[in-house]
């Protein structure tokens, strides 16, 4: 039998942009008698996956709900959100019994939130499971199930195959990180270097372009020298230099400046607690704060960074260097 039918009942809570086709992945690829209790404060995301899944998913009434499930996923915004569904004394999931169950939290937050509910947990229930398991890719990678999962754990952990299963139904790489909160330190460093890239790329670029070099001269130059990298390459802060990049598209379709901003301050706030030098933190924090507070950039893929520093958009258009 397959570890896969060993999932008869579990929970999600949080249905926005990524935990909702998260689940929906869930209801596709578990086997036919497992069901997904579902719960989220606004009632119309669990309504919506219970008329699209009514053989498989149930709308629960609350965390604590949730909770009488086998297995609990949580993808809620921020750590006060996962302080509030984790340690809420009348509905939170520790206000039942959850001696036997294994609990993953999923969302973006800060460690130090992350090691109090586990320190909670281990010290009321300690036979129960929780894990940080921050998530990189993007709605689109949720849709499309090709998410990577930060897993706070050891390899040699014993819920790691187990998790590692589970995971994978909702996106193609799971890597455990070494112990708790892990997960978490690692999206946060993931996420302050990519934004500092991003940064520093849109500058360069800037730099260049009004020397009167062409961008797409500019983006072959860096990946055949010391400066390659995967936003240069793929995320191009510079519409039309890579098709296929948000800026491209109009910086839509990607990771939102806000997100980047709350990572991006997680990440600052990390690296003080644990006594790193972070000369690029301050400016970087400026930036994406007046970037996710500026009208033109809001709610856009986080690269408009490139607009907010005032890089030229229109260079198709322009006379060399003009
Ligand atoms: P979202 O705001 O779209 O969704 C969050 C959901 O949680 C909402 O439906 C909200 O109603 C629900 N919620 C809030 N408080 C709740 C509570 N107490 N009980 C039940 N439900 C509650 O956010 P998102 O984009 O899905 O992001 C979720 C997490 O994933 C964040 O920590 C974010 O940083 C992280 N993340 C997001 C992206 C992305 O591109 N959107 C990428 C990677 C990681």
């Amino acid at each position: 039998m397959s570890e896969i039918i060993k999932f008869k009942t579990l929970g999600f809570i949080g249905l926005g942009a990524m935990g909702k086709p998260m689940v929906v992945h869930l209801a596709n690829k578990l086997p036919p008698e497992s069901r997904i209790y579902v719960f989220d404060v606004v009632a119309q995301v669990m309504d919506e996956l219970c008329a699209q899944f009514p053989d498989r998913i149930r709308k629960a009434s609350s965390a604590r709900d949730v909770a009488q499930r086998e297995i609990v996923v949580t993808m809620v915004p921020e750590g006060s959100h996962v302080r509030s569904v984790y340690l809420d004394p009348q509905n939170g999931i520790c206000s039942t019994d959850i001696s036997t169950k294994l609990l993953i939290d999923c969302s973006t937050i800060d460690t130090a939130t992350s090691l109090a509910v586990k320190g909670y947990i281990s010290q009321n229930f300690p036979t129960a499971s929780f894990y940080d398991s921050p998530v990189s890719g993007g709605v689109v990678g949720a849709i499309k199930g090709t998410i990577a999962f930060f897993l706070g754990c050891a390899e040699s952990d014993p819920n790691v195959k187990r998790l590692t299963h589970l995971m994978s139904l909702m996106g193609k790489e799971v890597i455990p990180c070494g112990g708790p909160s892990l997960g978490l330190a690692a999206k946060l460093s993931n996420n302050y270097l990519s934004g500092i890239i991003a940064i520093a790329c849109s500058e360069a670029m800037d730099m260049g372009m009004r020397s009167g070099l062409d961008p797409r001269t500019l983006a072959k130059v860096y990946a055949a020298g010391t400066a390659q990298n995967t936003i240069c390459d793929r995320f191009n802060p510079v519409p039309h230099v890579y098709p296929e990049s948000p800026s491209s598209k109009g910086y839509k379709e990607g990771f939102k400046v806000q997100l980047m901003r709350k990572d991006f301050s997680l990440a600052v706030d990390m690296a003080k607690r644990v006594g790193s030098k972070n000369v690029l933190g301050e400016v970087g924090l400026k930036t994406y704060d007046g970037a996710s507070r500026d009208a033109r950039c809001r709610d856009l893929d986080s690269r408009v960074v490139y607009r907010y520093l005032g890089g030229q958009e229109d260079w198709q258009e322009r006379p060399n260097g003009s």
